[in-house]
């Protein structure tokens, strides 16, 4: 029983269901997908909220670029390129043996993000920013008109080794937190699940961050670290569940990335419609981003979730409309992935419903696709990332040739355009992956390919 329902009666309700119980792969089109005025208006957040929280990450800037080299060249603002990926495009035309007539298709490459290597840079990064900004308010330490690379001395690092930050995270979002954390000065606690690998506690431990491994997985790890963090008033939980901060942070990336568009000639209006596929795991990242891109271009954007076909819980919690109330467990789905970054079986309900009226829907990836992906990018293109940022790959290819993809295309009346459409493809992380662990990644895509 879930929820005091049968499964058999889940799957009457929803006979998507039967596929994802046997992890089949599915496209789902959200049925509340509304109209961007009319969906926005229930939504708390606002542009302002999104200006602001880039402003914050301008006036952090000086400070950014001091402490991490890597970001003296784009002045401490920490982004990614976006560019044409022409050549892995006809290898997916290949792979999934199908043409697609559309104008561009691009990469996204937050795994290529400096600090920490995946889109975690900007959500996580960010929110520790803002209560180290808040701190040194409230010390008199600090206002909004310094020049912020004082932050990176010895006053500040006192100040904040008296605070403690706590998060828990399957990997990513641990390393985020703890390299910004530990950089400032912070006591930081980082709560991992079993999906965590080896050298990323390594790296975390490396710089004196305090890693505690569980053999459970992710939520079991973000329950202890807001556990840890109840216990002592001078400590900060990075709730990844439900934190508007990150959320926020990541929500930036729209305002950077109507730039980039602008800068590489890709025109989004009501002739030129843009799609995004952003991997998901908990929600706070995609949604986040897919947020920015709806305050941004409004109608014109088509914003898709891609989860792996072991941990579909965005699109159980979304599909029944009960969120965090359900997880892919409940069904008897095991949440085991060789996408670590997206192994979450309860998705974040703050998301789930902040994006209920926005998101176009969710499509799942089944792990050997993920791996023939990511050599594939690698040999086209040269560009080398972790199985979960490919996840976003196979979307335009799901938009044309599943039936719930068609029938959207068809109702948003999108058909006639999508020649002169363009495809984002979000690819979430994977820079900081050691070599030895890359070349196992890639070698599998190879195998996997010859098979
Ligand atoms: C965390 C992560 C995601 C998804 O972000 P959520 O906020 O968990 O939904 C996607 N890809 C990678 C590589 C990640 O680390």
């Amino acid at each position: 029983m879930i929820l005091g329902k049968s499964i058999e009666s889940w799957i009457q309700a929803y006979p998507l269901l039967i596929e994802m119980i046997k992890t089949q792969e599915i496209v789902w089109a959200n049925p509340n997908y509304k109209k961007y005025y009319e969906a926005i208006a229930t939504i708390p957040l606002t542009e302002e909220d999104l200006l602001d929280a880039e402003q914050r990450l301008k006036r952090f800037a000086p400070y950014i670029a001091k402490a991490f080299p890597e970001t003296q060249a784009s002045n401490g603002i920490i982004e990614s390129p976006t560019v044409r990926i022409p050549r892995m495009k006809e290898r997916m035309e290949e792979l999934f043996d199908q043409k697609i007539n559309t104008e561009n298709v691009l990469l996204k490459c937050d795994s290529h993000l400096p600090i920490s290597g995946s889109i975690k840079a900007r959500g996580g990064i960010y929110e520790v920013l803002k209560h180290a900004e808040e701190l040194a308010f409230e010390f008199g330490m600090l206002t909004r008109e310094d020049d912020y690379s004082k932050l990176d001395s010895e006053p500040f690092r006192n100040l904040f080794s008296r605070y403690s930050i706590v998060v828990g995270s399957t990997g990513n979002l641990g390393l985020s937190i703890g390299i910004i954390s530990a950089k400032l000065g912070f006591n930081v606690t980082v709560h991992m699940s079993a999906d965590a690998k080896q050298w990323k506690k390594d790296l975390l431990r490396s710089k004196g961050v305090t890693v505690i491994e569980y053999l459970s997985d992710y939520s079991k790890a973000v329950e202890e670290g807001r556990k840890q963090a109840e216990k002592d008033p001078n400590s900060y939980f990075v709730d990844d569940e439900n934190s508007q901060n990150l959320f926020l942070g990541y929500a930036v990336a729209a305002l950077r990335l109507k730039e980039q568009l602008s800068d590489l000639k890709v025109e989004v209006d009501e002739h030129h419609p843009l799609f995004v596929y952003l991997p998901c795991g908990v929600g706070g990242g995609p949604g986040g981003v897919a947020f920015g891109l709806k305050l941004i271009f409004k109608d014109h954007v088509h914003c898709f979730f891609a989860e792996p076909t072991h941990s579909p819980c965005m699109l159980i919690g979304c599909m029944t409309g009960e969120h965090d109330k359900v997880c892919v467990q409940d069904f008897g789905i095991d949440n085991i992935t060789a996408a670590d970054g997206l192994a979450v079986g309860r998705a974040s309900r703050f998301v789930g419903k902040t994006m209920e009226n926005l998101l176009s829907g969710i499509y799942t990836v089944n792990d050997n696709t993920l791996y023939k992906l990511l050599s594939a990018l690698a040999d086209t293109e040269g560009i080398y990332v972790e199985p979960s940022a490919l996840a976003g790959a196979p979307g335009v290819f799901e938009l044309f040739r599943s039936e719930a993809g068609r029938k959207y295309l068809e109702d948003q009346e999108l058909y006639d355009k999508m020649p002169k459409a363009s495809h984002i493809i979000w690819a979430t992380g994977g820079n900081m992956v050691p070599k030895a662990e890359m070349d196992k990644y890639y070698q599998k895509g190879v195998e996997l390919k010859e098979v």
